[in-house]
């Protein structure tokens, strides 16, 4: 549903008792994340991930597209993720992109997801060179048995033998203390019984070892009545851009259903302070997933405590 549309709805579940906002949800003056897609692709073809639904035109973010979003937040003390759904290392351009978001703006941090299948040698040493800030590794197990059926199209022995070639340059090169390094991998079932020999391995290797549990994106199985009618707090300080210079309210935004501007025509600032935007935090303020058709079927942090954002809490 369009923000205006929704603002002309009545809809009054019963578990609403009163009018007005029920939380008061701190939202930064400016975005303190921004993703973007700078192509729409992937590597690999997970079973849990989306990415392969994706038919955005174009596949690539213009130059002119990626450089306006950076050059509209400079100074601003933003960190850059320079990926959406995609892989980022598809995207041949990255040691320029890190470059540019780095060059003159001493505030800016880059910061990476990959599955590092792409992460050659060269790649590494450029990306370390250009003053990538985080680099996080997502490796879904410890061993191909494990690794494979959920990281579909992926070699597990060239991301292993790739991702600790960039880990032993890292390191030899002096960029322990000023370069973050993570190996995350998701915990279910089939490889929980390798959480103890991953860490044992990963752990010397790198910054962090991660270990996380599988998430659920919307609109994935979620029924209607099952509603979370809470806040959000990825609206807060994130900001996310398609190729097509769109911008969305959320990472797990797919399919364009919450587009709240475009930066091919307007300015991140403009975006960020929009109606557009104002109307889905304000509707999210008061847990009304229910009425925008993206977080209707999203159960994001329906275990999150949100009482010391309650109106009247202070
Ligand atoms: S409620 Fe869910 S879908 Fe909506 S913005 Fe938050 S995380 Fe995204």
């Amino acid at each position: 549903m369009r923000p205006d549309a929704a603002r002309d709805r009545n809809i009054q579940p019963a578990r609403f008792e009163g009018p007005g906002a029920r939380w008061r949800m701190p939202v930064a003056a400016r975005p303190r994340f921004i993703q973007l897609e700078t192509v729409t692709k992937c590597n690999a073809k997970c079973p849990f991930c989306p990415q392969n639904e994706i038919v955005r035109d174009p596949a690539r973010m213009p130059e002119a597209t990626w450089k306006k979003i950076v050059d509209d937040t400079r100074g601003w003390g933003v960190t850059y993720r320079p990926f959406l759904t995609n892989e980022p290392f598809v995207d041949n351009r990255m040691p320029q992109i890190v470059r540019y978001i780095k060059e003159n703006d001493p505030t800016a941090r880059v910061e990476f997801n990959t599955n590092g299948e792409l992460l050659t040698e060269k790649l590494g040493a450029e990306l370390l060179d250009a003053g990538v800030d985080i680099m996080r590794f997502s490796i879904d197990g410890f061993s191909r048995e494990t690794y494979e059926p959920s990281r579909v199209g992926i070699d597990f022995d060239r991301v292993m033998s790739r991702v600790q070639r960039f880990l032993e340059m890292w390191d030899a090169g002096g960029h322990r203390d000023r370069v973050f390094t993570e190996v995350r991998m998701i915990e279910v079932p089939e490889n929980a019984h390798e959480v103890t020999a991953y860490r044992e391995f990963w752990g010397p290797r790198c910054s962090e070892v991660v270990i996380t549990s599988l998430y659920q994106w919307p609109w994935t199985g979620q029924k209607p009545e099952d509603v979370v009618l809470k806040p959000c707090l990825k609206i807060l300080d994130e900001m996310f851009f398609y190729t097509n210079g769109k911008a969305t309210i959320c990472c797990w935004d797919v399919h364009e259903k919450a587009v709240i501007g475009d930066v091919t025509t307007q300015s991140v600032q403009e975006i960020w302070e929009g109606y557009a935007a104002r109307c889905l935090r304000a509707l999210l303020d008061d847990g009304r997933r229910d009425l925008i058709h993206l977080c209707s079927r999203c159960n994001a942090y329906q275990d999150f405590d949100f009482g010391k954002f309650a109106v009247g809490s202070d």
